[in-house]
């Protein structure tokens, strides 16, 4: 049984202020769900800005809620003014970090190429990426949805071993669904899904590609993810905006098929 999961980005988003706004709004919500509550298997994931981090994760109850970083340094330490590296995130107790989002490969150049040292160090000091994939609305039109993504696949995460490939979570996140409004239909998203754990398949095995979480991103909501969370190879999702709303957040932990979680 794969892990289900929901993994709020809140991107470059909130004060400090609002930040414990949202996280209180939250929490009210999390303390009505028992403990006897199939959601109450959905693995949740908090990804605030770095700055909030340690103040976000001494918030939450740590055993319900993970906490994720949106990105981290290439490099280990040392002198690289403004980057933030995977061991000082592990210092403040993340669990998790966002590698490869589409906003980062699109506005701060970042390549498979780089994204695969990132994983290496993420991985090195215990953190557990979330990687992301997924193709523009040109390559799409051009059909080269599976192509680009079979690459960003490939050149990003197949140098890992089977154990530390075990590891991670991958999100599908077509960069024409990313805020924009427009969400993948769910045939789209399970054919993606399907493809990714194809390729998987053909590298690791079928006992890697079966175990391996793949999140959906792209304007997912609560009313759109009922429908994505049922696809067979959709196994929760990467929410931006909509993680923004403690009421709209919680929603979409519920909307998986409470038979899927055991
Ligand atoms: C994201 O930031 O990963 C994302 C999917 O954003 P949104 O849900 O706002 O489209």
């Amino acid at each position: 049984m794969r892990k289900k999961i929901v993994a709020g980005n809140w991107k470059m988003n909130a004060s400090k202020a609002e930040a414990v706004a949202i996280i209180k709004n939250f929490t009210v919500l999390m303390k009505k769900m028992s403990h006897a509550s199939p959601f109450s298997k959905v693995t949740i994931i908090i990804a605030p800005p770095f700055i909030h981090i340690d103040n976000v994760a001494q918030l939450v109850n740590r055993k319900r809620i993970k906490i994720a970083a949106q990105n981290c340094a290439v490099v280990e330490n040392g002198a690289y003014t403004g980057e933030i590296s995977a061991s000082m995130l592990k210092s403040i107790n993340t669990d998790y970090v966002i590698l490869g989002h589409s906003e980062r490969r699109t506005y701060f150049d970042e390549t498979n190429r780089v994204l695969a040292k990132k994983l290496d160090i993420a991985l090195m000091h215990g953190l557990i990426p979330i990687y992301c994939c997924g193709e523009t609305l040109d390559e799409r039109k051009a059909e080269k949805q599976k192509e680009i993504v079979q690459k960003q696949i490939t050149e990003g995460l197949f140098h890992l071993s089977p154990k530390e490939f075990s590891k991670i979570v991958i999100a599908y996140e077509p960069v024409w669904a990313i805020g924009t409004g427009v969400t993948a239909t769910s045939d789209q998203a399970q054919e993606m899904h399907a493809f990714i754990r194809s390729v998987i398949t053909t590298k690791y095995g079928k006992a890697v590609s079966d175990s391996i979480s793949i999140l959906y991103g792209g304007s997912c909501n609560s009313k759109n993810a009922k429908e994505l969370f049922a696809c067979e190879d959709v196994d929760g999702g990467l929410v931006g905006g909509a993680s923004l709303k403690a009421d709209e957040f919680f929603e979409i932990i519920q909307s998986f098929e409470p038979s899927s979680l055991r």
